[in-house]
């Protein structure tokens, strides 16, 4: 009866609160601690290497009961490079697994490693810090990348294609000598690198590193270890930790934060993971048939709700944070999770690194939790996690429909839901400090192949400035503007049939990669110069970036009396240390041109539907601008001196 596992009384006796699980190594001795609260019998199994079923066993030190359902043990001398697992046992039955605490593992991940954390250090570890300290999330403009999608195409002319490394390397570009992975990056301006799973996950075996495997790594083996796949060596434990934390290095001194992907809400097999194997079904919540709640679709849902779980996951979450100065995380599925867990992880990475951003996936979804009376983290419950954001589907949605339809379906809805998110007022949402605006990520079709998909009949020209008018909308909305990476170079996912790929999650290198060579050709390179443009612009408008729903109230107006399907916006100077005298924005879905009023004074055009920056493209002083078709009009309102 696993719910037994979630009662008051177990939990009062056996939470352990210290911070020593797994492994603590000296160089005099190494400290070993384990939670098995069930256990007959716990030993350590000390090995020379890291692969599962090599007969190369140096030791087996029994462990002792200890306080809260934990076990201990010691060796003195010095263990850093030893690999080692517990065997729990349980009755007749004895389980072999690898540690939960684990800080990194030999190859994919069977066995973990006691490890000198410090020699992975880069030089310059100690002084390495956010290059956005100080900055609120709404300050944050974030780009979500897979670490072989940067570098795979044999165009990015990068050294160490697929692994963390290729996200060292400065100077590399195309045949024609355009600027590709790191410094194309570098050069659009966004702020935050938002890296999908980097963790250890299961579904690509490291032992065959020159085979093609792909996978997006939304399956969880060891959740505080970086991927093997991913560093040049996945057999010597130190390796991929010494890489990942190069790779962040290198983001940094580039001035680009680091956000990670965590899916604490499943694992990927219930059964082989190594906490179920220590503390049989404590992990996953399963409902009173014995049947593995799945409301992640995945095959299990993770029970946040239960005291060691919870603190599995906050300290999982500082431990990044800490070790490798991990500046925000994505939280997959986070709706399955309870917020109490949530608000607990933030507060621990925060009292240390106060400038750590959060966000994640607020869908509401049935999951067979085992205590009553929880909250779960979803975006209606968000005034309940005021520290963390969330995908707002509702622009991304709306967005998508609006610019491929021209709204001309009748979709007044559209245009409400788009006011509403371009004011970061949704009604889920407490604050614009709380939704992260997007139109594509890793998920369903890239933004250029929904808009060819949806528009059969469209010019590739019309399609192009339906893409930049949805990310001109996304990149001057109150909230976080969000990008999957290519999005700013017309990605697109085409499978070798020639079809378009809605869910590349395994697919191949040649679908998933980022595709350099066409920035070669000028419609690409345009469309990367205005995405470039727009996150110029935003940088340079506090008012862009308001973090209350009290200053939006107060400043920020839908403009009514408009031609139908328009949509416009009157932004006040002077709020949030805002330059300029005020904003005008003008989203024009139609196929038609439109004339617009302007309020009184002259107003300066730095985006219309070709071009984007902080260079001006033309003065209004006339009370009246006609707006393209199919376009983005923002104004800055000129400063009169008096
Ligand atoms: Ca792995």
């Amino acid at each position: 009866m696993p719910h037994i596992n979630s009662t008051e009384a177990f939990e009062a006796a056996c939470t352990y609160t210290g911070h020593d699980l797994g492994a603590t190594w000296t160089p005099e001795r190494t400290a070993f601690r384990v939670w098995a609260p069930a256990a007959d019998a716990v030993a350590v199994n000390l090995y020379a290497g890291g692969t599962a079923g090599a007969d190369d066993l140096l030791e087996r030190l029994p462990m002792r009961a200890d306080a809260n359902g934990t076990w201990v043990a010691a060796k003195d001398g010095d263990l850093n490079g030893t690999y080692y697992t517990y065997s729990v046992t349980r009755g007749h039955q004895t389980n072999e697994a690898c540690d939960p605490y684990a800080r990194t593992t030999g190859v994919n991940g069977d066995r973990a490693m006691v490890i000198d954390l410090a020699s992975t250090n880069p030089a310059g570890w100690e002084t390495d810090t956010n290059p956005h300290a100080g900055l609120t999330i709404n300050d944050a403009v974030i780009y979500e990348l897979h670490v072989r999608d940067l570098s795979s195409d044999p165009s990015s002319g990068i050294r160490h294609a697929g692994k963390f490394l290729g996200l060292t390397e400065a100077g590399t570009t195309t045949p024609g000598g355009v600027p590709t992975g790191l410094d194309h990056i570098k050069a659009l301006g966004v702020t935050h690198l938002h890296l999908l799973p980097v963790y250890d996950y299961g579904s690509v075996d490291e032992a065959r590193p020159d085979e093609a495997q792909f996978n997006w790594g939304y399956d969880p083996v060891n959740y505080n270890v970086p991927e093997g796949s991913y560093a040049t060596d996945p057999y010597h434990g130190e390796v991929r930790v010494r890489e990942m934390k190069r790779m962040i290095k290198a983001l940094h001194d580039s001035g680009i934060s680091v956000v990670m992907d965590v899916v604490y809400n499943h694992v990927y097999h219930p059964e082989q993971f190594c906490f179920n194997r220590i503390v049989p079904g404590y992990f996953s919540r399963i409902d009173e048939n014995g049947v593995y709640s799945n409301g992640s679709g995945c095959g299990n849902d993770t029970a946040s709700e239960r005291s060691m779980v919870r603190k599995y996951i906050v300290d999982s979450v500082s431990y990044w944070a800490e070790e490798y100065h991990i500046d925000g995380f994505r939280f997959d599925l986070v709706g399955l999770l309870d917020t109490r867990t949530i608000n607990e992880a933030v507060g621990a990475v925060r009292q240390k690194h106060p400038d750590v951003i959060f966000y994640g996936e607020g869908w509401a979804m049935d999951t067979a939790v085992t205590k009553p009376g929880l909250i779960m983290a979803t975006q209606e419950n968000s005034r309940e996690t005021p520290s963390l954001a969330y995908f707002n589907d509702t622009i991304r949605n709306a967005l998508r429909d609006a610019v491929t339809s021209g709204c001309a379906s009748g979709l007044d809805g559209q245009n409400a839901a788009i006011r509403q998110s371009f004011m970061g007022l949704n009604g889920w949402c407490a604050s614009p400090a709380q939704t992260v605006n997007y139109v594509s990520c890793h998920d369903n079709y890239t933004l250029m192949d929904h808009i060819t998909r949806s528009t059969p009949e469209a010019a590739r020209e019309v399609r192009i400035r339906m893409n930049n008018l949805a990310a001109a909308v996304c990149l001057t909305a109150q909230g976080v503007p969000f990008m999957q990476a290519g999005e700013e170079m017309l990605r697109t996912k085409r499978n070798p049939d020639g079809t378009l790929n809605e869910n590349s999650y395994n697919a191949p290198d040649s679908v998933n990669s980022l595709k350099w060579l066409t920035l070669e050709e000028a419609e690409y390179r345009n469309a990367y110069e205005y995405y470039r443009g727009l996150i110029a612009f935003r940088k340079a408008h506090r008012a862009l970036r308001l973090t209350n729903a009290d200053d939006v109230r107060a400043n920020l107006t839908a403009v009514n009396g408009l031609p139908r399907d328009v949509l416009a916006f009157h932004l006040k100077g002077g709020v949030n240390g805002e330059a300029s005298d005020g904003l005008f924005f003008i989203f024009n879905p139609t196929e038609s041109a439109q004339e617009i009023d302007l309020p009184a004074g002259t107003w300066d055009v730095y985006i219309n539907g070709d071009k984007a920056g902080t260079d001006m493209l033309g003065t209004i002083d006339s009370g009246l601008i006609t707006v393209e078709p199919i376009s983005a009009t923002v104004l800055v309102k000129r400063q009169v001196s008096l």
